[in-house]
C-alpha cells in the first residue's frame, strides 16, 4: 500500500512536508523550512499531536503538554483500528539492516555523493557476505521509502546542534512516530 509508494515524510516532529523525491526531501532538511504545527486543530488533533512527541521523546519535555495529561498506553482516543492498523505497518529494523544503511549512509555523506535509497533497496537484494553467502533474507528486504525514512531521520540528526548519541531507544520511537506520521498523513488525505 502506502510503502509502495514513493512518498518521503520529512522525519522532523510537526512537519507534516512529504515529497515525490528523495532528493526533495534533503533540500528540505538543509533548507529546514518545516511546516509549523496549527493551532488551531481539535483536541483529538492536538491529542495525537501530542502523542507523536510522547513517542518521540520518551520523556514528555515540553511544559505546555502538562495542561493535558495524555497517557501513551492509552489509545482508546484514537480510532478505532488506528492501533491494529499501526501494530501492523510498524516493522522494527534488524541491527544488520541498520548497520547497512548507516553504511551506505555515511559513504554518502563522506563522498558527497548521496547515496540513493532506491538504489540501497535494490543492492539489499544481492549484497553478498565475505562467504558469499546473502545478508539478507526477503523478509528482510527494504523499500525504497523505509530506506529513505530511514536516512532522513540520520540526516536530520546530523544537522541537529545536539548531537546526542542514536540510542537504540531513540530509533525505535522514531520508527513510531514516522509510522504514526505516515498514517496521519493517509487520514488527512
Ligand atoms: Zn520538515
Amino acid at each position: 500500500m502506502f510503502l509502495k509508494m514513493k512518498m518521503f515524510s520529512c522525519p522532523e516532529e510537526f512537519c507534516k512536508r512529504t515529497f515525490m523525491k528523495y532528493g526533495n526531501l534533503l533540500k528540505h532538511l538543509d533548507i529546514g523550512k518545516h511546516s509549523k504545527p496549527k493551532m488551531t486543530q481539535n483536541l483529538s488533533d492536538r491529542t495525537k499531536v501530542l502523542y507523536s512527541i510522547q513517542i518521540e521523546n520518551k520523556v514528555v519535555k515540553y511544559t505546555y503538554v502538562n495542561a493535558l495529561t495524555v497517557d501513551s498506553t492509552d489509545t482508546s482516543k484514537f480510532p478505532k483500528g488506528w492501533a491494529l492498523k499501526l501494530k501492523r505497518e510498524l516493522k522494527k529494523f534488524t541491527q544488520s539492516q541498520k548497520n547497512f544503511m548507516t553504511d551506505k549512509f555515511e559513504i554518502g555523506e563522506r563522498s558527497g555523493q548521496k547515496c540513493d535509497p532506491d538504489d540501497v533497496s535494490t543492492l539489499m537484494r544481492s549484497v553478498k557476505d565475505e562467504h558469499g553467502r546473502r545478508l539478507f533474507k526477503p523478509v528482510e528486504f527494504l523499500s525504497t521509502s523505509q530506506i529513505a525514512s530511514f536516512f532522513s531521520r540520520l540526516a536530520l540528526k546530523k544537522r541537529k546542534t545536539s548531537l546526542q548519541e542514536y540510542s537504540e531507544e531513540d530509533q525505535d520511537a522514531e520508527n513510531d512516530a514516522v509510522n504514526f506520521r505516515h498514517l496521519t498523513d493517509l487520514a488527512n488525505v
